[in-house]
């Protein structure tokens, strides 16, 4: 233990960057978006991971975590991570002490990784090189040549054949709007390119089953939170009842969300979210729970936080290439993966950690704390 580095620092910064025009879900507007960036330090080798949280999430890192981390061995990532867990019982960690803690343990790993001199994907093991990912975005904000421009960004230009567009506006009640955004989207990508929808739980189980028979006949393979998340046996009976895919599980923060989703048998594709569900050493065992049911995980969001990640689990089916945050980690880092062909290769140039470096001078302008 002695002779081991041990984690003398933990910092956050915190950047809001504008949207590049209104974006909306089926539930939610936003026109910012706020990237909490944490750094853990030993000697002279610094270590960065980040979550989308408010800026909230940055006091909690300095007021509950950075003391529990610090002068613990930085390459025991999953004693740090437990110690986290344990010091916000009264906090409480689904929600932003989770993010917090994620951050945190992002920035560890990336920190061990770089001290040991390996891209982060050799540190964990490799199950495989290459890790796809679908375009999403086609925010219900958009008008039709706004979608059109963004989906031939993806199939054509960078040619990723898998796209997501977000449906369920204004909470289920556009429906024919949703269904004719849809058939655009379809006409063009072309019949062969994979298209996944996102209701982001705005439709109620009823509506969902309709409307899943008019996505099937537009090749609709992936239909994400058709109904709230908080409603398993409603999911579980939406994907008895449709032969499009039923995923789920952006929310969940604590691995014993993971295992109800699972057990109640409300997925085909578990998502889960690195910055969200306590960091890279929670996020692979989600996999792991899904592993052992035949069901395949998918990183939700944050690509570059899930790149390494994401390379190191048997059952990956893909990454979120998100459209908002593909654009932040583009403007706030160097180092950024390409898509190009429809997936990365974390750790190619053999650049340590994450392989991702905070790019100063262009983040300054949108720090706020
Ligand atoms: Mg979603």
């Amino acid at each position: 233990m002695s002779d081991q580095p041990a984690v003398e620092a933990v910092d956050t910064a915190v950047y809001t960057v504008p949207t590049d025009t209104p974006e909306a879900d089926g539930t939610l507007a936003w026109d910012r978006t706020t990237l909490v960036l944490v750094t853990a330090r030993a000697g002279t080798t610094t270590g960065l991971g980040y979550t989308y949280a408010p800026a909230a999430t940055a006091h909690l890192v300095r007021e509950l975590l950075a003391g529990t981390v610090t002068g613990l061995s930085a390459h025991d990532v999953p004693r740090a991570n437990e110690r986290m867990c344990r010091a916000v019982r009264n906090a409480g960690l689904p929600g932003v002490a989770a993010q917090a803690i994620a951050a945190v343990d992002i920035a560890l790993w990336d920190l061990k990784a770089r001290l040991l001199g390996l891209p982060l994907v050799r540190l964990l093991g490799a199950a495989r090189d290459d890790v796809p990912v679908y375009g999403s975005g086609g925010f219900t904000t958009y008008d039709t040549a706004r979608q059109e421009r963004q989906l031939r960004g993806w199939a054509e230009e960078q040619g990723i054949p898998r796209v997501k567009i977000k449906i369920g506006e204004s909470w289920g009640t556009r429906e024919d709007r949703d269904l004719e955004r849809v058939a655009r989207a379809r006409a063009v990508i072309g019949d062969t390119a994979e298209l996944y929808v996102d209701a982001n739980g705005g439709y109620t189980g009823g509506q969902a089953l309709r409307l899943a028979d008019a996505l099937a006949d537009q090749g609709v393979t992936w239909f994400e939170e058709p109904v709230s998340s908080d409603h398993l046996t409603t999911l579980a009976d939406i994907r008895r009842r449709t032969p499009i895919d039923v995923t789920a599980g952006e929310y969940g923060y604590a691995l014993p969300y993971f295992e109800h989703m699972l057990a109640a048998g409300a997925v085909d594709c578990l998502q889960a979210d690195v910055t969200r569900c306590g960091g890279i050493t929670v996020w692979l065992r989600a996999a792991a729970l899904a592993h052992a049911r035949g069901i395949d995980v998918s990183g939700h969001c944050a690509p570059h936080a899930h790149a390494h990640a994401a390379a190191a689990v048997p059952n990956l089916r893909h990454l979120e290439w998100f459209h908002d945050h593909v654009r932040i980690e583009r403007l706030l880092f160097d180092g950024v993966l390409d898509p190009g062909g429809g997936s990365i290769t974390p750790g190619a140039d053999g650049a340590p950690g994450l392989g991702l470096a905070l790019a100063e001078e262009r983040a300054a302008p949108y720090r706020v704390e």
